[in-house]
This record gives C-alpha cells, structure tokens and sequence, in this order.
C-alpha cells in the first residue's frame, strides 16, 4: 500500500545514514566483545522460572532500515519477550484506534513508580497513565480487536510476528510459570476495572497479557522489530508494511520517556536512542530511518535492565552516531558572519 494513503500526509523525517555495511558489522562485533566481561547485576527471580537462565548468555543484534543484518554472541538464543512486548503492541492498538482514543485510554506520562505500581493506578484517579508500565499496557492489551480472548490474542501474537518477520511462538514454560505467579497483574487488571478503565472481563485480560510477555523471540528478532518502528512501519527483512509510520512516531515518543524503568531519563541523557527493556534480559534501541540494536544478557541492573545490554547499545549509539540530540554546525562558524 502507498504510505500516504496509511500516513496521510509526506512529512519530514529525521536524518543521517549509517556508516556501510562492514563498518557497521565491524563496530556490532567490538561492542558485543568489548562487554562480555561485564558481569555485574542479577539475574530476576520474580518470575520462577526466568531465574533459572544461563547468566552468561550475551547476544547482540543490529538491523539497518535497508535490510543489512549484523549478529554477534547469542543474538540467536530465544527468550521471553516480557515488557518489551507493551511497545508493539501499543503500535499496534493505535494502529487500530488511532492516536487520540489511545491517548485518552492509556496516557503517555510517566507515573514515577515502580512498572506494577497499584498506588500509581489510585494516585490518578484509576488512570493507567502509560502504556510501557503495566497498568498502561493491560489496559492496551484490552483494545486488541476480536470478539472473544482467543481472537484478541491470535491477533496481537499475529501482529508481534509481522513485527518481527516470522511467526512468534509461545514459551509455554515462561506462561505458566508466571501464569502462577502473577497475583499482582490480575490485581491491576480488577482494579482499571473497578474504575471503568478496562474493556473486557479482567482475568482474560490480564491472561492475554501474560501471553504476550511469554512469546519467545531472539535478539536478531528485537532488532528486526525495532527496525521495522525506524523504517516507517515497513518490516525492513519482509518488506509488510506492519503500522503507519505516524504509528512508529507516537510510539518511539512514549518509549524515550519510559522504555527502561526508573533509570528512562538517565537512558536518554546518556544514550539519546528510545529503547524498551524487559526483565528477562533484553534491550530493543531505535534509530529512527537508521535501524535498531537488540541486546540479550540476563542481568539486570538495580531498575530492571540488562547491564550488557545498555553498555553495547551505549558503544554503538556513540560509535555510530545514534544519539537524537546530537548535532553538528551545518558550516563552519568562521563563514557564518
Ligand atoms: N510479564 C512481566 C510483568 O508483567 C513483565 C515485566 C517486565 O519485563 O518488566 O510483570
């Protein structure tokens, strides 16, 4: 399909192209060494079973937005997606109910607590406020289109494997294992209703939300999902147009402001690339009209994110001059007056 006809209108873009494909393998292939004798953080244990990964698996991923792939490590090594999982589908709900509904559902403010916070539901008037913590993201998850729970979930796994190339498959393990364990979650889910702010009946919810979290991808599929948000909508590897490109803007927006827990300032300000983490290790990093980076190693930092992850994405924004904020004088200041 012809973007305008998705987008509506041709707007500007950001700019800037990456170095060619060599150089850019060369720099995935340093940063990934570079950090592998980083061993500091643990591993989470919230989730049984997600405690019982390989601490030393490390694997990192870059996919450009003209296709070029770049592996390094582990990039292959399946894993649950978990919060990583709130990005994508909330594409893919405003996708579906467009910027506004969305925006007046789920928010897109920081609350400032904790991503289960119950208090940050009561402090706002049963508001989730945002999509990335999980009161936003089950509230999201109620606005898959489909008659019943079965169909909600066959659409958004089907919408996560257009994301990423392939289709998606769940870890039943993971599922189950959290499925036991996730008291606080269904919580949530009973208290938006409580307050009028969930459609559906919140067990179900919550039970297509734990799914999501469960479906297992790959770095190598981080990256191509996050490439597809940097290239407009269009699956860079497939050529599908999965969302609009309008769709990838709100999207990338609400992600630099929330994608990495209580340290998503300090990611900014360091980093200066919207990145979304999850607690099973992974870290998905989006340069818009350039690529994305995925990194998967399973320990976490005081906040939740991988440790490895966030030093070779943090090498690579600067070694390929990733980071939004920065600019360089289009001329020389001599010739300016
Ligand atoms: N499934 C997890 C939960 O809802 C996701 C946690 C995360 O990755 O932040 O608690």
């Amino acid at each position: 399909m012809d973007p305008a006809v998705l987008t509506g209108i041709t707007q500007s873009v950001s700019t800037g192209t990456l170095p060619g494909w060599e150089r850019v393998d060369e720099l995935v292939r340093e940063a990934h060494r570079r950090h592998t004798d980083e061993r500091s953080g643990t591993v989470a244990d919230y989730i049984p079973v997600l405690a019982e990964v390989d601490p030393e698996l490390f694997g990192l991923a870059l996919i450009e937005s003209d296709g070029g792939l770049h592996d390094a490590g582990d990039a292959l090594h399946s894993f649950s997606i978990q919060s990583i999982s709130k990005m994508f589908v909330y594409a893919l709900a405003i996708q579906e109910h467009g910027h506004e509904r969305v925006r007046e559902i789920v928010g897109v403010n920081n609350t400032g607590l904790p991503f289960n916070s119950v208090m940050a539901i009561e402090l706002n008037g049963g508001h989730p406020m945002n999509p990335m913590v999980n009161a936003g993201a089950i509230a999201t998850t109620a606005l898959m289109p489909g008659a019943t729970s079965v169909e909600r979930w066959e659409r958004l796994r089907d919408g996560l494997s257009a994301f990423a190339g392939r289709s998606l498959g769940l870890d039943g393990v993971v599922y189950a294992s959290e499925a036991e364990s996730n008291d606080r979650n269904r919580a949530i889910g009973r208290l938006l209703r409580s307050y009028g702010r969930l459609e559906g009946e919140p067990d179900e919810v919550v039970d297509v939300y734990t799914r999501q979290c469960a479906l297992s991808v790959t770095a190598h599929d981080l990256a191509v999902m996050g490439a597809t948000l940097a290239d407009g909508g269009v699956n860079p590897v497939t050529g599908a147009r999965v969302v609009s490109a309008d769709v990838c803007r709100d999207t990338l927006a609400v992600v630099a402001s929330t994608g990495l827990y209580e340290r998503s300032g300090e990611w900014l300000f360091e980093i200066g690339l919207p990145a979304k983490s999850g607690v099973s290790g992974g870290i998905v990093a989006v340069a818009p009209g350039k690529g994305a980076v995925a990194g998967f190693s399973p320990r976490l930092d005081h906040a939740g994110n991988s440790v490895r992850s966030q030093l070779a994405i943090g090498h690579l924004s600067r070694s390929l001059g990733l980071n939004l904020f920065a600019s360089a004088p289009a001329a020389p200041e001599t010739t300016r007056s």
